[in-house]
């Protein structure tokens, strides 16, 4: 583009933000009685009232006459108020019934036993009643139907088959939103600039943005309304994707230290271990090595179902590292998890070398400060520990690789944060949730990924009982004998303490009960998230090392912890877990060579509850779950909601919409890969919305 062609768009998109900015009061025809209510809803400028699209639509498509109507079809009349009657229908029953009339004739709607239905409507107003339509002698007569008031201008059939349906607040009606966003639709939806280019719009069929906004405000059909909607879906996963996209090719740039895995290094290493590892570790350890070989950072995720052995394959990256000379971090979501994959270390290393350190949040003060120098001074090679590891005063002198466990429980912007801290790092990322594609592909979209199939040969089969309230006796004998054989045993519910609100389990009334009870003759101990880290990790190392038998936890053991001889575990209360949860805490038996055994006390629970347990004792495949639970819940309740970091998306439903997201991502790659910093002044309009959206959640920068 020319200079001075550039210069005129550049006025002429300012000028549109100019338009966009104003506040929405301000549109002819809207006016400053609405404020409030357009605030509270989150409406201030122009813009914001044209892309506050509607939550729902009322479908005219099969609006008719009174005369034309048939029975047995669900219909909408339009028509309005001619009488009003509340009769006793005997027993004490109100019968409320409306009579609406249009051109063609008169209606009969009756409610039985709503009698404040009766004080809803006024002669002469304006309605739509939606049902089946029945003939009583010579009149229509609807029962319940669906209403919808209308604004007296709505009277007549304006011919629109959809009605729009807007989130209101306190001070506005349907119907004054509605006149409202129409009216703004009408001034404005032709100024916002296309962010698309020609050829993509044509590519995917898309609706060019003028018309997309009028067809999503007032679609004529449902077909339009798919369209509009479409275009917009595309719109919000093309966005996330190219932010995606950025934030992957900026770290391409970043340079990192070459760590290749000579056989030497290989062979000292796999000397360590105490097993031979499994196809799938050998194969994501060969990936591993191979990101770390190259000078610029590895962004990989390497997933696999509970006890597939990712640690492993950590460490073995780890110990690479440090025989470059750099050093080596693994950041885990509890101390106990980063205590146990410092003792797991320390069993392979015996009389090597290597130094390694836990730096975790209950690190004692002196303690920690000398650990801050040794680390800084490279006195260290390996640190284990919590977010204590990305506090501003700790510094490596030659940070070679982050491994992150359990990364869904970090949001985006901690690993932002943990890579900005220092030069690029290489960076594994673990999680043990295992996640379905579409959620790889959306939320860890700037990763590679690894996966962990199979498990470790010689795993026990893993047995789940769903255990019906007359039959918990029966389990905890059977918990019992397990315990004589000298076996451990987890229990775990969702709660600290009994609370008056919510009727769920808690640990410390299972604790009183099973202590007094079923469990009094064994060793119990009672773990849960409010202890300090020093009872945390007292109450740990003792049922690792088996003095007690029980644990009776929250879901403090959910990720990683990792007792061989643990065999046995009762979930309480488990309808309030997501199946990838249970499926978790259940992973934290039978890791031995002891058969594992899962006992879901059932409860109080409804049917569709039970059946997502049903699905959970038939299936010991996470992915398979995972999968269930996102088509059941979403991709929220597998990572706890907005755990991740990235601002929700407002139409798009990547369920949905896997399609879709598909090509959104394959765009967004071939857009990236040509103007990495979408600089190219047609990309002006894409790119700020890519800045608006994720430039703070992905740490984005400048982009350009
Ligand atoms: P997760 O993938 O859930 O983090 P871990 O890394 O904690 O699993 O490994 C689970 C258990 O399996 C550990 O006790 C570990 O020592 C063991 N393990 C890992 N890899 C192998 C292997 N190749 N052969 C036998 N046991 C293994
Ligand atoms: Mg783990």
């Amino acid at each position: 583009m020319d200079p001075l062609a550039e210069s005129q768009a550049q006025t002429e998109s300012s000028t549109i933000r100019q338009i966009l900015a104003r506040p929405a009061v301000e549109i002819d025809g809207v006016g400053r009685r609405w404020e409030d209510a357009l605030t509270r809803l989150g409406i201030r400028t122009a813009g914001d009232l044209l892309f506050n699209f509607p939550r729902d639509y009322l479908d005219l498509s099969d609006e008719r006459l009174i005369a034309d109507l048939e029975e047995g079809e669900l219909q909408t009349i339009r028509g309005s108020v001619a009488e009003v009657g509340t009769t006793s229908s005997g027993f004490g029953k109100a019968r409320v019934s409306v009579l609406v009339q249009d051109a063609s004739g008169h209606l009969r709607a009756t409610w039985f036993n709503q009698p404040f239905m009766g004080k809803r409507f006024q002669k002469g107003q304006a309605v739509l009643f939606a049902a089946k339509p029945k003939r009583r002698g010579r009149m229509w007569e609807m029962s319940h139907p669906t209403v919808t008031w209308l604004a007296t201008e709505e009277a007549t059939s304006a011919g629109e088959k959809m009605l729009p349906v807007y989130g209101l607040t306190d001070g506005i009606s349907q119907y004054a939103m509605r006149k409202i966003a129409g009216t703004a639709v009408d001034q404005l939806a032709a100024v916002p600039a296309e962010v698309f280019a020609e050829d993509l719009l044509a590519k995917y069929d898309l609706l060019p943005l003028g018309a997309a906004l009028v067809a999503i405000h007032r679609p004529d059909d449902p077909q339009a309304l798919v369209r509009a909607r479409r275009r917009f879906i595309f719109q919000e996963l093309f966005v996330l994707q190219l932010a995606l996209a950025i934030r992957r090719s900026q770290q391409q740039s970043l340079q990192a230290p070459e760590l290749p895995a000579s056989a030497k290094i290989e062979a000292r290493i796999r000397r360590l271990l105490p097993f031979e590892l499994t196809t799938s570790q050998d194969a994501a350890l060969a990936e591993v090595a191979a990101d770390m070989a190259l000078s610029r950072p590895m962004n990989r995720l390497l997933q696999g179902d509970v006890g597939s052995g990712k640690t492993i394959v950590a460490l073995c990256a780890m110990l690479v590292t440090v025989a470059h000379g750099h050093q080596a971090a693994l950041m885990a979501p509890t101390e106990i998890l980063a205590r146990q994959h410092a003792d797991t270390l320390a069993g392979l290393l015996a009389a090597s070398r290597v130094r390694f350190a836990v730096l975790a949040g209950g690190t004692a003060k002196r303690e920690r400060e000398q650990l801050i120098d040794d680390i800084a001074s490279g006195q260290i090679d390996i640190v284990f520990g919590t977010h204590a590891i990305i506090q501003d005063d700790v510094r490596f002198k030659s940070l070679g690789l982050i491994v992150i466990d359990e990364q869904h429980k970090f949001g985006v912007r901690q690993r932002a944060a943990l890579r900005h801290e220092q030069h690029s790092p290489h960076y594994l990322v673990m999680t043990a949730t295992p996640i379905p594609r579409t959620v790889t592909m959306t939320l860890f979209g700037d990763l590679d990924v690894s996966t962990l199939q199979e498990l470790p040969t010689g795993r026990q089969p893993m047995n789940t009982y769903l255990v019906e309230p007359p039959r918990e006796a029966r389990w905890w004998a059977f918990v019992r004998d397990r315990l004589r054989e000298g076996r451990q045993a987890f229990v775990v519910a969702p709660l600290v303490d009994e609370s008056e609100t919510v009727a769920a389990p808690s640990v410390a009334a299972a604790f009183e009960a099973l202590t007094n009870g079923e469990l009094e003759m064994f060793r119990v101990a009672l773990l849960h998230g409010r202890m300090s880290a020093a009872e945390k990790q007292e109450v740990m190392t003792a049922f690792r090392e088996g003095e007690t038998q029980v644990l009776v936890s929250t879901t403090v053991v959910e990720v990683g912890v990792d007792v061989a001889n643990a065999s046995v575990m009762t979930i309480a209360g488990a309808e309030r877990f997501g199946l990838a949860q249970l499926h978790q805490l259940r992973g934290r038996v039978g890791r031995g060579s002891h058969a594992g055994f899962c006992g879901v006390l059932l409860g109080e629970i409804g049917e569709e509850g039970r059946q997502r347990l049903e699905a959970f004792a038939s299936s010991t495949d996470g992915f398979a779950l995972a999968e269930i639970d996102f088509d059941l819940r979403g991709p929220g309740d597998l990572f706890g909601t907005q755990q991740h970091g990235l601002p929700p998306l407002r139409i798009a439903n990547l369920r949905r919409d896997r399609e879709m997201l598909e090509e959104a991502r394959r765009e967004a790659q071939l857009l990236v890969a040509s103007d990495p910093g979408l600089c190219h002044p047609s990309h002006e309009k894409i790119r700020s919305q890519v800045l608006l959206r994720y430039g703070q959640a992905l740490d984005l920068g400048d982009v350009g």
